[in-house]
């Protein structure tokens, strides 16, 4: 148990040093952009999500140590994979407190913080495979969870995490609301499974379509949050493109890897995980933004007309993946492509 304890508990030191940190106030202004890009800060990235919990849902919102130590746990929880890591957390939690400043009033307090929380814990304890990757193994989490398997092991890690001696950031809450908490992050973090988010956005299209799209039922505002989740999810399509197109070197390097692992058992991988077919990255991420990436945000700013900057900066990319394809063939991609920014 302690050894366990060592690898997945903060020590005093970091919970404490995060109390004390603190943002410049430029940074604290680029922060409340949908591009700002967190890669170069690393060491600040508790202190990033600690500032943007406070001014979303209040300075009283939190006990501060509760939620220093909660923040620093995950940190912990996250391992090293080249891309389902602590900073795609951070950014995917940048991305929702970016769409909740620009949606006030819409959501409660207390779905504000189940939010923020469901983005920093939604892909926690990652090991850099696939959900049909795990299934096609037999691997135990597989077995424990048929549908959605990875995403209900982040879930149950946010709960492990919340439950640790001094970390449960929600311990001030009444057992009604304590319990409509849990439920509003384990249906965002179910809502990041990719496979679910195209029946959830023919959804809500069907019923903007049909004007019928009312964010007060309950059905609704599950779907809208769950859209919200995947745009946060994708963000990084919407920064600018050379922050996108690194950001896609380690998407591939996670999906290469488990490419290898197929060869090494015999079994041919798609070519998106096939580091032979590098070439066919260009074609791949146009396929990816439209088909997932600018439907997604389409819907998004439909909903949210304040958050279509998501849809324009996804368009943009897409627009220069398709050069760097015509250019090139993706043979080099960094002098194919114009910078926009
Ligand atoms: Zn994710």
């Amino acid at each position: 148990m302690e050894k366990l304890a060592y690898h997945s508990i903060c020590t005093p030191e970091e919970w404490q040093g995060l109390m004390r940190a603190s943002l410049s106030k430029a940074l604290c202004k680029e922060i409340d952009t949908f591009q700002f890009d967190i890669s170069p800060y690393e060491d600040s990235w508790a202190t990033f999500f600690v500032h943007m919990v406070l001014n979303c849902c209040g300075k009283n919102s939190f006990e501060l140590d509760k939620l220093c130590r909660f923040t620093m746990s995950v940190k912990k929880n996250y391992r090293r994979v080249p891309y389902h890591n602590w900073k795609h957390a951070v950014s995917v939690a940048h991305c929702m407190y970016n769409i909740l400043q620009r949606v006030q009033g819409t959501f409660s307090e207390l779905e504000r913080k189940g939010l923020l929380v469901a983005c920093l814990c939604h892909d926690l304890d990652h090991r850099g495979y696939t959900n049909s990757y795990l299934h096609k193994f037999d691997h135990p989490l597989a077995a424990l969870y048929s549908t959605s398997t990875m995403e209900q092991h982040h879930f149950s890690q946010t709960v492990a995490i919340l439950q640790l001696e001094g970390h449960n950031i929600f311990s001030n809450l009444n057992a009604d609301d304590y319990e409509q908490l849990l439920e509003i992050i384990r249906k965002a973090i179910i809502a990041t499974d990719l496979a679910l988010y195209f029946g959830n956005r023919k959804q809500l299209s069907d019923l903007q379509d049909a004007g019928a799209l009312d964010i007060n039922n309950q059905t609704h505002r599950d779907r809208v949050i769950g859209i919200m989740m995947t745009s946060c999810d994708l963000c990084s399509v919407t920064k600018f493109w050379p922050v996108c197109k690194i950001t896609t070197n380690d998407i591939y390097a996670e999906f290469w890897g488990e490419g290898d692992d197929l060869k090494k058992m015999g079994v041919q991988p798609i070519p998106m995980m096939d580091r032979e077919k590098i070439e066919e990255i260009p074609s791949g991420q146009i396929f990816f933004f439209s088909s997932v990436a600018v439907p997604c945000y389409r819907t998004l700013a439909d909903i949210f007309p304040t958050a279509s900057q998501l849809l324009k900066y996804a368009r943009e990319n897409l627009t220069l993946w398709e050069k760097v394809k015509q250019a090139s063939d993706g043979s080099d991609l960094d002098q194919a492509a114009p910078s926009n920014k």
